[in-house]
């Protein structure tokens, strides 16, 4: 038995849910009546709240601000046809959400602190939870330090916080993407296995150059060489090529993600001979051109499946088969899908019910 945790709960009085157009949600931007805040200092975690969504009054010199001692998560709950709420593998975003924080030198939130905030946020705002398909709620997890300090030090203080979003499709139209050998998101020895918001911004510069060029996404290569893939934006670089379902083993320069997990999963139970290993560019582009490349996608939690439609490096650029004649991501796709709705039973347990 775990303990249930203490959480004060203090209700909106006035709640924005009659006024939101949920035929319109743009990614991000439509938040939930409430958010979960708790406070470490003294070497603890306290202060465990539910409070309504606004605004939060903090020091301009929190080290956070300063140097980037931050990190978040990402997961989404859904509506099943018979009203039950699921949130999708909660267990490994905690997981994840530790490494994190060790890697910053932040402390750790219990894994079960991690799931009960969470769990307990979207039971307060289960009315959110839209009930079209593809939609979902967006859980927005995350950790920030507090200390008012100038000094280059690890905080003593810090913020553990989490959104909710009522959020639709996200990016599923088929990108075309360019494979970076210049910038680097990651090096051996860094921390592109946490989640870090620095990760992210350093990412901004080159996506946004490849944008000038027309690209949709980046696939980003190692930071010695360029000869290796590793991620496809802010998702895990996965390919079928000859037959074989074949992915960058999660070391660390890539975040071992759980879609990417569940992915795997699946396709080892179907039989699919699955490579987790160095996927050289040379052999993708190989592939694109030789037509042995029959799949291609980012997975991720905010897209599940984003399609690739054609890969460019040094100037040459190949067309992929069409999206919906893939065999492989398509039975992924609806597999997936099928589970975190309620609709294809649960074999695995990764449905944690609210
Ligand atoms: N790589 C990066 C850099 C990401 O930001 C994400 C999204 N969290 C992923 C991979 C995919 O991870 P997950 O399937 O856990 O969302």
């Amino acid at each position: 038995m775990t303990e249930t945790l203490e959480i004060k709960i203090t209700k909106t009085s006035n709640s924005r849910l009659a006024q939101t157009d949920f035929e319109n949600l743009p990614f991000g931007q439509i938040f939930t009546d409430h958010m979960f805040v708790a406070d470490y200092a003294d070497g603890e975690w306290k202060n465990l709240e539910i409070i309504p969504y606004g605004d939060i009054l903090v020091s301009p010199a929190i080290s956070s601000l300063h140097y980037g001692q931050s990190f978040f998560e990402g997961l989404k709950a859904y509506r099943h046809a018979d009203g039950k709420i699921s949130i999708f593998r909660p267990d490994k975003n905690a997981a994840r959400f530790n490494k994190s924080a060790d890697r910053l030198c932040m402390p750790a939130l219990p894994e079960e602190t991690f799931i009960q905030s969470i769990a307990a946020l979207v039971d307060i705002d289960r009315d959110w939870i839209p009930s079209k398909p593809g939609y979902s709620l967006y859980l927005r997890p995350y950790m920030f330090a507090t200390d008012r300090y100038l000094g280059v030090a690890p905080s003593k203080s810090y913020k553990y916080m989490v959104l909710a979003c009522p959020v639709g499709a996200y990016f599923s139209k088929t990108l075309r993407v360019k494979i970076e050998d210049h910038y680097t998101r990651a090096a051996e020895g860094g921390m592109g296995y946490a989640k870090s918001s620095g990760n992210y911004g350093v990412s901004m510069y080159p996506a946004r150059k490849a944008a000038e060029e027309g690209f949709d996404q980046l696939i980003w290569t190692d930071a010695k060489e360029h000869k290796y893939i590793e991620e496809m934006g802010a998702a895990n670089a996965m390919f079928v090529l000859d037959g074989k379902l074949i992915t960058p083993i999660a070391g660390d320069t890539i975040l071992d993600g759980v879609t990417r997990n569940t992915v795997i999963t699946l396709a080892k139970e179907w039989g699919y001979p699955v490579e987790e290993r160095k996927v050289s560019v040379e052999e993708i582009m190989e592939g694109a051109k030789n037509g042995k490349l029959t799949d291609a996608f980012g997975a991720g939690t905010a897209a599940t499946i984003a399609s690739v439609g054609s890969i460019s490096h040094n100037g040459e650029e190949y067309t992929l088969i069409d999206p919906k004649d893939r065999e492989f991501s398509q039975r992924v796709l609806k597999t997936i899908d099928a589970i975190r709705y309620g609709n294809a039973p649960d074999t695995h347990g990764w449905n944690y019910i609210v």
